[in-house]
Parts: structure tokens; C-alpha cells; sequence
């Protein structure tokens, strides 16, 4: 069978995928009996493991808000006070005209792109955007063009040379890369698009909200263009410790989203709990300050330890890859990262391209001083 062939493939180059059995302890993870540091969470604030920010939201929920389930579609009955109130406070916080939330940001980028994109529109998105965005545009009936990675040369030559023949064109980026870790200057964009009236931003701010800019907005805030992306986007299951994404655009395209988008109309939506522990966070994004300091300065030290031992870093945020090359040569690395206990994987493709394999530390507020010390020395030795 063809299946069967494929995994053995998969397993002959070291590209085998399990889905991992570790049991988890706040920043710790247990795995054979070995307690390890959890670097591979995306936990950014340290909001999921912190025991006593959930304790404060089970005591301050209301009754109306604790329902497991939505039951059916926001289109329906699955429209509850608490979908509503998440929305008013995430479109006041970016200062934008509306918001619109969903269960997952897989759902938001495979939903918004094929809603907007029609076959007069041209995406142009970077060549390293994340597999739902890619997803996305193969669903939608629009042209598309992957430009190299941060290449804004070759992206303002592709929108010169076809903003006339086009009755749109949406460029697609995220803000910080989820496997390089390095940030997209979103101002340079806005300013790019400003010269044209059919050019529109789409940006996925996933690794960046909660994380970066002065309220927590993400790097759309930290380089002041909030009001200047079209479709502004996040997820909540990331530094916001919760589920669900959200989009803040125009109250039309929200209309017309609602109207649209087949993967926020046929779909249950997210149950009023977890939709109320979100707006719990959201709320709270100000008081972060400490925990964002905290990480910036983690992941500095961290991003310098890798310089030191030789490996190029693109880096410029809290994913620190280190690249090690061959797919085996990645497995043995993190295998000798996690007896030394810091629980790190490998990424290898087709997550990224071939010959890049790397161990992906993923930085959080919470690691204790002591263990980003030690993991320091670790990097630096290059064992
Ligand atoms: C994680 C991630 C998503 C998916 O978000 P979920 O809410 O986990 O579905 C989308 N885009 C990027 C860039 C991501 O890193």
C-alpha cells in the first residue's frame, strides 16, 4: 500500500512523525520518568501554567458564561453575550472599527482569504508563511505568488509590475515567522500599500500578540500601523494561554465575513467558557509589561549563546532556531538537549525547507533564571 510505503520513507530519512506522550507540570514536562524544562510550548507569557490567574477567573466567571458548549454555529443560536463582548473589547483595544473571532486561527486563514480573494486578486505572501495561510490561498480562487522570505525588493516589483491588471492584490505576511523567528517591518508595508488603492495587508500576528508592543498588541503596535492593516490577525491559543483567533478590519469586511466565510458559518463556534477566559486575558494584556520585559531579556541572552556558538540567527524575537542541517543530525541534538533537560524538538521537513532541520527553542517568561543560565552554557558548548 502506498501509505504503508510512505511512512517507511518517512522513517529511512528521519522524518518520521509520533505524536509525543509527555505529561505535563506547569513549565515542566515529564517524559520517562524524567522531568525536563518545556521549551517547546508557545506559553509566551506564562499565562497557561500560571495556577493562579485560572483560579482567579473560576472564582469572578459569571453563571452566564459557564457553558461547555456553543451548540451550533454563530450563524444560529451559537451567538452568545460572551462572543459579543470579546469582540467589542478587541476591537476597542486596537483602536479599529471591528473584530470578528473563531475557533482556531487555522480557521481564520483558511476562511478570510478564500471569503475575500476572488479571481481578479493576486496574493503576493512571503515565501514562509505558516501552512494554514498557504492553505488558504489554494482555496481561494485567486492567482498567487510565494516571494523569498523578507524579500521586499522583489515584493514591490511584483506589486508595480501587476497592481494594473488585477482588481486586488492582498500581500500575506506574518509579523514574527514561526521558524526563523525574525519580524517583518509591517510600517514598510503600510507605506507600500498606501501608493496603491488596490493593494490590501494581511498579517498574522500569532507569534506576536500578547508578546510584543507596549499594550501587548503585537508588532503592528510596537511599529505604529494598527489602523493601517486591513485584516489584522491573531490566535488566542498561543501567548494568550486560551483557543480561538480573531480579525480586526472594517465593519464591512466584518459584514461581509459574516456573510462569507464558510469556516465561521459551518462550524460550531467556540464554547462561552473558554470565549470568557479569553476576554479574562485580553483584559488584562496591560498588566503584562513585567513578563514581556522578562522574555525580551531571556531571549536576547538566549539568541546571543547561539551566535557565540556559531550558528548563524536570524532571530530577532522569543523563536530561537537553531539550525543544525540534516534531519538525524536535528533528532540527535534534541535528544541530547532533553538528557540534559530542556525539552526541545526537532523541526525538519516539510515544516521547513529541506537541509534546515533545527531544534526550535521556544522562550517563555516563566523559565527560571537559573535554567536560561545553564541552557547558555549548554548552547555555547556546541556538544
Ligand atoms: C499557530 C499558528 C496558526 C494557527 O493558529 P491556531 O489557533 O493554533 O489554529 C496560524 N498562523 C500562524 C503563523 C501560527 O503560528
Amino acid at each position: 500500500m502506498k501509505e504503508e510505503q510512505t511512512l517507511h520513507a518517512l522513517e529511512q530519512e528521519g522524518n518520521l512523525r509520533t505524536l509525543p506522550e509527555a505529561r505535563h507540570d506547569g513549565i515542566w514536562i515529564w517524559q520517562d520518568g524524567q522531568r525536563m524544562l518545556n521549551l517547546s510550548s508557545n506559553d509566551y507569557l506564562g499565562l497557561a501554567s500560571d495556577a493562579a490567574l485560572q483560579d482567579e477567573f473560576w472564582r469572578s466567571v459569571p453563571e452566564r458564561d459557564r457553558l461547555l458548549s456553543a451548540s451550533s454555529s454563530r450563524l444560529l443560536t451559537g451567538n452568545f453575550t460572551a462572543h459579543r463582548e470579546l469582540e467589542a473589547l478587541l476591537a476597542g483595544r486596537f483602536g479599529r472599527e471591528s473584530a470578528l473571532t473563531f475557533s482556531s486561527g487555522y480557521h481564520a486563514n483558511t476562511g478570510i482569504l478564500p471569503a475575500v480573494a476572488d479571481a481578479h486578486t493576486l496574493i503576493l505572501a512571503d515565501k514562509l508563511v505558516h501552512a494554514s495561510l498557504i492553505d488558504g490561498i489554494r482555496l481561494s480562487a485567486a492567482q498567487s505568488i510565494r516571494y523569498r522570505h523578507q524579500d521586499y525588493r522583489q515584493l514591490r516589483s511584483l506589486v508595480e509590475k501587476h497592481h494594473a491588471a488585477f482588481g486586488r492584490i492582498i500581500i500575506v505576511t506574518e509579523s514574527v515567522f514561526s521558524m526563523d523567528g525574525d519580524v517583518a517591518p509591517l510600517a514598510a508595508l503600510a507605506e507600500l500599500k498606501r501608493m496603491y488603492p488596490n493593494v490590501m495587508l494581511y498579517v498574522d500576528e500569532a507569534h506576536a500578540i500578547g508578546v510584543r508592543g507596549r499594550h501587548g498588541l503585537g508588532i503592528a503596535e510596537e511599529q505604529g500601523c494598527l489602523r493601517e492593516i486591513d485584516f489584522l490577525c491573531g490566535t488566542f491559543g498561543k501567548a494568550l494561554a486560551s483557543v480561538g483567533a480573531y480579525v480586526v478590519c472594517s465593519r464591512l469586511m466584518r459584514d461581509y465575513l459574516v456573510n462569507r466565510m464558510r469556516t465561521l458559518i459551518f462550524t460550531t463556534a467556540l464554547p462561552p467558557l473558554n470565549v470568557a477566559w479569553t476576554r479574562f486575558v485580553f483584559e488584562r494584556l496591560d498588566d503584562w509589561a513585567d513578563r514581556r520585559v522578562r522574555l525580551a531579556s531571556i531571549a536576547g541572552r538566549v539568541r546571543e549563546a547561539v551566535r557565540q556558538a556559531g550558528s548563524p540567527c536570524p532571530s530577532e524575537s522569543h523563536i530561537v532556531p537553531l539550525v543544525v542541517g540534516e534531519s538525524g543530525k536535528a533528532m540527535l541534538k534534541a535528544a541530547g538537549m532533553q538528557r540534559h533537560g530542556f525539552y526541545v524538538l526537532p523541526v525538519r521537513p516539510p515544516t521547513v525547507p529541506e537541509g534546515t532541520s533545527r531544534l526550535r527553542l521556544s522562550l517563555t517568561a516563566s523559565l527560571p533564571e537559573a535554567e536560561v543560565v545553564r541552557m547558555g552554557e549548554l548552547i555555547v558548548r556546541n556538544e
